[in-house]
């Protein structure tokens, strides 16, 4: 096996284009000088379109969960109610963070592998009405399930003066996204999923109703301060060092969809995820989600009669395929497949023909290139 190729085929961190690599390697500069001022610039109005919306979009160094931490904090003071939207890990880790800052927190928890129905939310904000601040995941990244955000964000607004909190680390940049329209209030995203950067940098934007309640909270903040980045955005700069050189990696990350034509990237992921699932099905391997509420960023298979940690160790050593796990409760019971960002559909036929090589060497009954005639057969047809 050739000892640099990577077969990185999880939900993130995802492969980063040659050419974003190249950018990332430009010379430092100064980060109060002209350089960094005329690079923010450049890259402020083109993350509008990607998340949907005619606010600016902070940017932070940190991982996603920082973006996360800046909604809780920034939206949220101790003792508000709040509902956290459980449909899996990540909306779990809402829950914690919540926890952490001392608000009062509700959950609705929905069985790992469905996605939230908008009037389970609605019956609860019936029931509390003094809920402030909903919080719930676009794509849950552990099960691969997409939420209904656009019906979510309806049933919200229709009944009560709370804010919507949307994770988006998984999907934004790989799905459609409307942010001003649906009605999302504060919409998070990182760098290492769908944007095809490594880790280090998160995304925060805002409503103007959102805005309302940062500037009036009265809760201590620093470094995730968000009216700080705000101010700062306007002259074009950050607050702190920003991470320059993911920054020029961003620049390069935006050309590159900008190029391809966003509706076409998201085509892209649409047609990768129906490969993906097409692919499955052909080989009777069980999916976890139902083609209703399937992410076009990640795919969760839970396999019947064979051990998906066993499959998963033997593509790695035989075929350099790094596969994704389960999380809390479904670890050892999933296995997940990221085609997102940086990930073509020449890329999922050759995941599919890994995956049923795999299938075969741990003695799984499987016929080889089914699985691959069947992506084939979505691909030619799209
Ligand atoms: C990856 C991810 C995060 C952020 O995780 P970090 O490890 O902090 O970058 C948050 N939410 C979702 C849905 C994710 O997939």
């Amino acid at each position: 096996m050739l000892a640099d190729q990577q077969f990185l085929r999880i939900p993130g961190p995802t492969p980063i284009p040659p050419s974003v690599q190249r950018a990332m390697n430009q010379t430092m500069i100064g980060h109060r000088g002209q350089e960094a001022k005329d690079l923010i610039q450049n890259i402020r109005p083109r993350l509008k379109p990607i998340f949907g919306t005619g606010q600016d979009v902070m940017v932070i160094a940190g991982s996603g969960t920082a973006g996360l931490e800046t909604a809780v904090v920034n939206v949220a003071q101790p003792n508000d109610e709040v509902l956290v939207v459980v449909t899996g890990s990540f909306g779990d880790r809402f829950t914690k963070i919540c926890e952490a800052y001392q608000l009062q927190t509700h959950i609705i928890n929905v069985p790992w592998g469905e996605a939230v129905q908008p009037e389970q939310i609605e019956a609860y904000l019936k029931q509390h009405p003094s809920i402030k601040v909903v919080f719930t995941t676009f794509c849950e990244t552990s099960t691969g399930v997409l939420n209904p955000i656009k019906e979510i964000a309806s049933v919200v607004h229709q009944l009560s003066e709370a804010l919507l909190v949307v994770d988006g680390v998984s999907c934004i940049g790989g799905v459609e996204s409307r942010m001003d329209e649906w009605g999302v209030d504060v919409l998070i995203t990182g760098s290492q999923k769908a944007l095809m950067l490594p880790a280090g940098l998160t995304f925060v934007a805002a409503s103007e109703r959102a805005w309302k309640v940062i500037k009036e909270n009265p809760r201590p903040r620093f470094y995730l301060n968000l009216s700080s980045y705000q101010n700062k955005l306007q002259e074009d700069s950050t607050p702190f060092t920003p991470a320059l050189s993911l920054l020029f990696g961003l620049d390069q990350v935006l050309n590159l969809i900008e190029e391809e034509g966003f509706s076409e990237v998201v085509k892209r992921h649409e047609l990768m995820k129906n490969m993906t699932r097409s692919a499955c099905k052909a080989l009777g391997v069980p999916l976890l989600t139902s083609d209703e509420t399937a992410s076009p960023t990640v795919t969760a298979i839970k396999p019947g009669d064979f051990d998906s940690e066993q499959f998963r160790k033997t593509v790695k050593q035989e075929f350099g395929l790094t596969l994704a796990g389960g999380q809390q409760q479904l670890k050892g019971k999933i296995f997940r497949i990221g085609h997102m960002g940086y990930t073509s559909p020449s890329d999922v036929l050759q995941t599919i023909s890994l995956l049923e090589m795999g299938l075969y060497r741990i003695g799984k009954e499987v016929e080889l290139g089914k699985g691959v005639a069947a992506a084939q057969a979505v691909y030619l047809n799209q």
